[in-house]
């Protein structure tokens, strides 16, 4: 990796947990073009996951990882271990409110207390004037550029398009965890996604009744948790009912297909 010369040069930061893939490739080079110095993180944090949660056995390839940045251009890599992060005596925690209750936060009480601590910690080791997350979390993705702006952090946050395989599963590290027959029945999230924006190309304002259509698809599968379908304002992440002309909207879904949590979202303007 390059020489990390900080001094005056402007930063751009894309913090991941590495095993990494197109998606967070995308947020790198993205960075890259944007900015003199682009720095990324590894870091699997201990906070943002629950006690029964997938922290121990998340997949990690490190030389790979290393690999595919220095491919792109990414001239420093931080890796750091929990206890520099966390070293003992730690007790400050960032806490977003009401955005954090809802959707992801219902499903994991804690999640976003670890994410926006975390973030706080490596925007300000970075010093980056420039940020970037993947729309794929849409919703950590507001709840950031909430915090950026209520703590006046000095960073811009960039909210980067999904990068999906060819067939529309969205790429995530946890799609690792998925048997073939998993990965083929995870396809339904991605397929209810289009299915609602057919409905809503062709008029449909009614949430409820696009939600019903699009549970309807998941009927089939065998070993499943259809956690949300939520409608929500694209910005506040606000819920909605009835969808509004030239106002943008995320329909997200939540689903547990076997032993793997997935999410997906569309970001729609009718
Ligand atoms: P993670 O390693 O899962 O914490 O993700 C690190 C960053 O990559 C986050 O900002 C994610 O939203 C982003 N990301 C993950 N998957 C994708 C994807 N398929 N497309 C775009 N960005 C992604």
């Amino acid at each position: 990796m390059g020489q990390f010369a900080s001094v005056g040069k402007q930063i751009g930061f894309v913090p991941t947990m590495g095993f990494l893939h197109e998606g967070h490739i995308s947020l790198v080079r993205e960075s890259v073009k944007e900015n003199e110095i682009t720095a990324a993180s590894i870091f699997v944090n201990p906070t943002q996951f629950a006690a029964h949660e997938d922290l121990s056995n998340y997949p990690r390839n490190e030389k790979r990882d290393l690999e595919l940045l220095e491919s792109v251009g990414c001239d420093v890599v931080f890796i750091p271990q929990p206890n520099e992060i966390y070293p003992p005596g730690f007790q400050t925690y960032v806490l977003a409110e009401e955005i954090t209750k809802i959707l992801e936060g219902e499903f994991r009480p804690s999640h976003f207390k670890g994410v926006t601590t975390v973030v706080t910690i490596l925007l300000n080791l970075s010093r980056c004037s420039n940020s970037y997350f993947g729309r794929k979390d849409a919703q950590q993705a507001a709840v950031l550029t909430r915090m950026v702006k209520d703590l006046y952090i000095p960073c811009t946050v960039h909210v980067c398009p999904i990068v999906r395989d060819s067939d529309g599963l969205a790429m995530s590290s946890r799609n690792v965890y998925l048997s073939e027959d998993e990965r083929g029945e995870a396809l339904t999230l991605y397929k209810s996604l289009k299915l609602a924006e057919e409905l809503v190309m062709k008029g449909e304002k009614e949430t409820q009744r696009i939600r019903a259509a699009m549970t309807g698809l998941y009927e089939k599968l065998r070993d499943y948790e259809l956690q949300y379908i939520a409608f929500t304002e694209a910005e506040t992440f606000t819920q909605i009912d009835e969808i509004e002309g030239g106002i943008p909207f995320y329909i997200l879904i939540a689903c547990r297909i076997g032993k793997t949590r997935l999410i997906d979202n569309f970001l729609l303007t009718v």
